[in-house]
């Protein structure tokens, strides 16, 4: 059975057809259109690009924003125009397939949890370290989304009271320690509390990649910021295990690309600040399968399961 798995995001819209082993056979993207219904026939018409060629069964959306417990509706997407829109059964409708929906780190989650790093993991944690930090809980197979449908929020939990002012609100929040963003403003309070010399300081403001390529040179400061991040996303890996004692815990996102110059520091801190140090297995922290296509290709996996489980009601609802 083939099925499309389709990542919303706010600058692009891109479908892929999907095998029932992950593999994808053809993508096809369109620019991401500012109004609601638009962007609705965006998806629509992307997807029959693709329905056109290939006998597919349903369709997987995976959006960046809060979807509702039911999975029908999308609440709330900062980068898109949809507010409290029925999105699946208005494309279902549309498209005259089934559609199911899904936060696009939870279909992540689902791509690595079914093909990719966490195989076969009963309980697996995946961390998107990217702009901010995206979070996606699979138990027994199932996506772990709370009563309400917006846990985990892992990127927004406080860890430094009054610390830097995070986009949420809030200060400290772990993800203003942790991501590409916070790689940046660590390497300018270095550069600013002292002289020492780094390629950075040729810059006007360096990005969380600059400082990553950085550091990849051998930079020490951008060496420095790097090893900052190691120790939050150590404290990170121990709050996950603290709560939800993963197996696996699969690390993903764009700074993911980075892992070789953090990943082995932050197992460290984790290891010793765990509580339980050194008397309990630790979860396997791994880098993901998947880079950008993961969220379709977990979509297409939800869908392509949603038609398994209820062939009776092949529209859903
Ligand atoms: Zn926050």
């Amino acid at each position: 059975m083939l099925t499309i798995g389709v990542d919303v995001g706010g600058t692009s819209v891109r479908a892929a057809v999907v095998d029932q082993h992950g593999e994808v056979l053809e993508t096809h993207r369109v620019p991401t259109p500012s109004g609601g219904p638009e962007l609705n026939d965006a998806i629509a018409s992307t997807v029959r690009v693709l329905s056109d060629r290939y006998p597919v069964a349903a369709v997987g959306l995976a959006v960046a924003g809060f979807v509702s417990e039911d999975r029908r509706m999308v609440r709330f997407a900062p980068h898109l125009a949809w507010r409290h829109v029925a999105v699946a059964d208005e494309l279902s409708a549309q498209l005259g397939l089934p559609v199911v929906l899904e936060h696009d780190a939870n279909a992540a989650a689902i791509a690595e949890h079914r093909f990719g790093a966490a195989i076969g993991a009963r309980v697996a944690a995946l961390v998107a370290i990217g702009t901010g930090i995206g979070a996606a809980l699979v138990i027994d197979g199932e996506v772990f989304r709370g009563a309400r449908g917006v846990a985990p929020e892992l990127g927004h939990l406080r860890v430094v009271p009054d610390g830097r002012q995070c986009s949420c609100g809030k200060r400290g929040c772990l993800e203003r320690y942790c991501s590409g963003t916070a790689l940046a403003a660590t390497a300018a309070e270095l550069l600013r509390a002292g002289d020492e010399p780094s390629v950075l300081r040729e810059l006007a403001e360096p990005t969380g990649v600059d400082v990553a390529e950085a550091a990849e040179a051998g930079d020490p400061l951008a060496r420095r910021a790097m090893a900052d991040l190691a120790r939050w996303l150590g404290e990170g890996l121990a709050l996950v295990a603290d709560v939800y004692d993963p197996e696996v815990v699969v690390i993903a996102g764009g700074v993911s690309s980075s892992a070789h110059l953090y990943l082995d520091a932050a197992r460290e801190h984790y290891a010793r600040t765990v509580t339980g140090a050194g008397h309990r297995p630790l979860a396997d922290v791994v880098v993901a399968r998947y880079g950008d296509p993961a969220a379709m290709i977990g979509a297409a996996a939800l869908a392509r399961e949603h038609v398994l489980q209820a062939p009776k009601a092949p529209f859903g609802g």
